[in-house]
C-alpha cells in the first residue's frame, strides 16, 4: 500500500503502518499514555489477527508480500483468493480465532490479576488495570465484529466458502454479497435513527467492498472461460539487445505495441514492458542499449494457460505484459489490457 512505512518483517511479511496511522497516534498521545498503551496494543492484536490470516494462506501456497495497519484496522495484501473453499474457510477463520484465543487464555489469569470488578467494569482507560481489562475485551469485539457474515468481514468469506461446497463460487459470492448488502442497510439505518455517524461510514464501507467483490468474482469467473490463445495476435514486434531506448521508444509510438521480448539467435534472452522502457530513460538516458534494462528470468504464458491464471501471474510478478511461449519460441505479447478488453466486450454483452 502506498504512502506505508515499514516497520520490521516477520516470516517473510513487511509489517507496514499507513502514515495516517501516526495521524491517530499523535492525536491518542495528546490524550495521555494510557490512552497511547491502548492503541498500541490493540494494533499489536491487529497485527497478530492478521498473521493468523497470513500464516494459514502461506501454508496454502498464498503469498503475503504485506500487512498494513490502518486507523481502521489492518490488512494482509495476498495475492489471490483461496482456489479452494476450505482453504478460505480456514484462512478466514484464523484471525477471528486467534483473538478468541486470547479471550480465552488471559481470562483466568486476569480474573485474579485485576479481580473481577475491574475485569468487568465498563471499558475505559481510568487506571493501567482498566487499561488492561479493556484491551482484553477488545480481542473479543475483534472476534465478533470480523464474524460478521458480510463482505468484507471475515464472517463474510467464511460463508461464502461453507456457500461455496455446495454451490458454485461464483453463486455462493452473490449470495454472501447479498448479506452484506442487507448487513449494510441495517447498520445504516440504525446509525440514521441513531445519529451515529461512524455506524453510517460503516455501512457505507461494507455495502461497496461487499459489491467489488462480486465485482471481482465477476471478473475471475469470465477470465477462467478463455485462455491465452483466445486473445493475443501473431502480429508482434521483437527487439535486438543492441536496440537504443530512443529506438525502442519510436517503436512504442508507432506501433502501439508497449512492451517488447528481447530475441539473439532465434531465444528470447529478456523482455521490457513500458514502465522499464520509461524508468531506463529516466535513469541511462536515450542512448542506453536496451539489454541494459531487459529483464532476464521472467515467467513465461502458453497459449492453453487461462486468463485468469495469466492475470495472477502478471499480478504476481508486478508487470503489465508477458510473452507467450511456443516450443521454445516467443509466439506473442499478451497484455494487461488484452485481457481487460475481454472482461469489457463480456460484460456489455448482457
Ligand atoms: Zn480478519
Amino acid at each position: 500500500m502506498r504512502r506505508s512505512i515499514k516497520l520490521f518483517e516477520i516470516a517473510g511479511i513487511s509489517i507496514k503502518v499507513h502514515i495516517t496511522f501516526f495521524l491517530l497516534l499523535f492525536l491518542v498521545l495528546g490524550l495521555g499514555l494510557k490512552w497511547l498503551f491502548l492503541i498500541v496494543a490493540i494494533f499489536f492484536f491487529v497485527v497478530l489477527h492478521e498473521l493468523a490470516h497470513s500464516l494459514v494462506a502461506k501454508k496454502f501456497g498464498i503469498q503475503v508480500k504485506e500487512i498494513t495497519l490502518l486507523p481502521i484496522g489492518g490488512v494482509a495484501s495476498m495475492s489471490k483468493i483461496p482456489d479452494k473453499p476450505y482453504q478460505e474457510f480456514l484462512i478466514s477463520l484464523a484471525g477471528p480465532l486467534l483473538n478468541i484465543t486470547v479471550v480465552l487464555v488471559f481470562f483466568f489469569p486476569l480474573y485474579y490479576l485485576l479481580g473481577p470488578e475491574i475485569l468487568f467494569s465498563p471499558l475505559s482507560v481510568r487506571t493501567f488495570k482498566h487499561t488492561i481489562a479493556h484491551i482484553y475485551w477488545i480481542n473479543l469485539i475483534l472476534a465478533a465484529f470480523n464474524l460478521i457474515p458480510a463482505f468484507p468481514m471475515d464472517g463474510g468469506r467464511i460463508l461464502r466458502s461453507i456457500l461455496a461446497q455446495r454451490m458454485g463460487f461464483q453463486k455462493a459470492t452473490r449470495i454472501a454479497v447479498n448479506f452484506g448488502h442487507v448487513f449494510a442497510l441495517l447498520f445504516g439505518y440504525i446509525g440514521l435513527i441513531h445519529g451515529h455517524i461512524i455506524l453510517i461510514v460503516i455501512a457505507v464501507f461494507i455495502y461497496m467492498a461487499a459489491s467489488s467483490e462480486e465485482l471481482q468474482v465477476d471478473i475471475k469467473e469470465t477470465l477462467k472461460k478463455f485462455t491465452i490463445k483466445d486473445i493475443v495476435s501473431s502480429q508482434f514486434l521483437t527487439l535486438e539487445k543492441t536496440a537504443t531506448l530512443s529506438k525502442v521508444l519510436e517503436l512504442i509510438f508507432h506501433s502501439h505495441q508497449e512492451d517488447f521480448p528481447i530475441i539473439e539467435g532465434g531465444q528470447m534472452i529478456g523482455f521490457v514492458t513500458r514502465k522499464d522502457i520509461i524508468g531506463g530513460i529516466h535513469q541511462r538516458g536515450m542512448s542506453a542499449p536496451v539489454s541494459d534494462i531487459m529483464r532476464k528470468n521472467i515467467p513465461v504464458l502458453r497459449e492453453s494457460d487461462s486468463l485468469d491464471k495469466a492475470q495472477n501471474l502478471m499480478q504476481d510478478n508486478d508487470m503489465r505484459a508477458l510473452p507467450v511461449v511456443k516450443n521454445n519460441a516467443v509466439i506473442a505479447v499478451a497484455t494487461i489490457e488484452d485481457i481487460s478488453r475481454v472482461y469489457s466486450v463480456m460484460t456489455t454483452k448482457r
